[in-house]
């Protein structure tokens, strides 16, 4: 995956300069040969891969396995450490060989240790996987989320945003001029006069959601779930509480296969089936190489506690738009009903812009959350679905 890798290098090697030059402050001139640098580079470089590998290992629930460290370092670290003292009151740089070179690693890994430490008190811990089986891969990683500049971050931004999707777009919590919502005069009836973009929300004739009925009943493909447990992050975006999960989730239907970008609430439940609604639904996002999209909806209704949304639950951020990154993996797939028999029709976003041809598929069996669990999203969200549209003639097929 060549975004990911430009992604996270990037910032190791504003960390490795910027420890480089802690270095040559606190080492002085012993350290100023441009050979050290190149050494201390190399090693920060190296590092960087692994935790990239490790990222990726841990995204797919592998085990990362640590590999045991060189013990000709720690061998050699006293008599390194009595030949840079020599070094320092005589000659420096260009007598200097070998020996100091791992003095100056183990310097540069001390700061790096501290570097992490002052990351991890700030929180955005990483899953247990990683974190269990590498601890140095954590904050380079974590560091390689600042890099919000690059192209390929914004792309990788706006594909985790699930920005042109159903719900995701977050707004800006101040001064947009298109600030949608749910009720009063910037609810669903004035989406599609507030920007030209959202001209759709109106003038569309394939609209989600629909009120489901008079399905014609075939054999439906079975939809092929491949989902793994997975690191995610929760946003609210100010019109729902979003999951926004790491790559290597995935659908596949009708010869297609669509990524899992995100999952979002609404309450009560958008989609209708005959007339009913239902307490709540989550809408799980997938996306393919083309940008076409699939759109997964799990009716729920009030019953046991979920733990899946439990975890989602525990994992709110305190903040709106501030994406929280969850300590562990989450099991996405135990979030659907045990059947997965299906409506399925062509629709639309059911927010702005309200973008046409996406393929819904809305699961026949709800799953059950906790009156608890939909009261703590009902405090954030009381009501956030759109209101059903005309299905216009659309045809509309169910699983027998
Ligand atoms: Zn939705």
């Amino acid at each position: 995956m060549p975004q990911l890798t430009t992604l996270r290098s990037t910032p190791s090697w504003r960390l490795t300069a910027w420890a480089a030059a802690w270095l040559l402050c606190a080492g002085g001139a012993l350290w100023q040969s441009s050979a050290h640098a190149r050494e201390t580079s190399g090693k920060v470089v190296e590092e960087s891969h692994g935790s990239r590998d490790a990222a990726a290992s841990a995204s797919k629930g592998e085990e990362i396995i640590e590999p045991p460290p060189k013990k000709e370092d720690e061998a050699d670290a006293k008599p390194s450490r009595a030949r840079a003292s020599r070094a320092r009151s005589s000659k420096p740089a260009a007598s200097a060989p070998a020996p100091d070179m791992k003095e100056l690693r183990e310097r540069l890994d001390q700061k790096l240790a501290e570097v992490r430490a002052a990351q991890e008190r700030a929180g955005a811990p990483q899953p247990p996987a990683a974190r269990k089986h590498r601890p140095a891969a954590q904050p380079i990683a974590r560091l390689d989320d600042d890099d919000s500049n690059s192209p390929q971050a914004k792309a990788l931004a706006r594909a985790h945003r699930g920005g042109a999707l159903d719900t995701p777009i977050p707004m800006p919590a101040h001064g947009s001029s298109a600030h949608w919502d749910y009720t009063g005069p910037a609810g669903p009836q004035a989406w599609g006069g507030m920007k030209p973009e959202f001209a759709q929300c109106s003038s569309g004739q394939r609209q989600s959601p629909i009120d489901i009925r008079d399905g014609i009943r075939v054999d439906l493909e079975p939809i092929k779930f491949d989902y793994h447990p997975t690191a995610f992050r929760v946003l609210d975006n100010g019109h729902t509480v979003q999951v926004n999960v790491d790559p290597g989730n995935a659908i596949s239907v009708m010869g297609r296969r669509f990524e899992l970008v995100q999952f979002h609430f609404h309450r009560p439940s958008e989609e209708r089936i005959n007339g009913r609604q239902f307490a709540m639904v989550a809408h799980l996002v997938h996306k393919d190489l083309e940008g076409k999209l699939a759109v997964v909806a799990v009716l729920i209704e009030p019953g046991k506690a979920h733990p899946v949304v439990q975890q989602v639950w525990n994992n709110l951020p305190l903040e709106k738009n501030e994406e929280q990154r969850a300590g562990a993996l989450l099991d996405v797939a135990a979030l659907l009903p045990e059947s997965r028999n299906y409506y399925t029709y062509m629709g639309s976003l059911t927010t702005p812009p309200c973008s046409e041809g996406v393929l819904w598929m809305v699961l026949k069996q709800p799953a059950e959350l906790s009156l608890d669990q939909i009261g703590i999203f009902a405090r954030l969200y009381p009501m956030n679905a759109r209101p059903t549209q005309p299905g216009s003639g659309r045809i509309i097929k169910e699983s027998n």
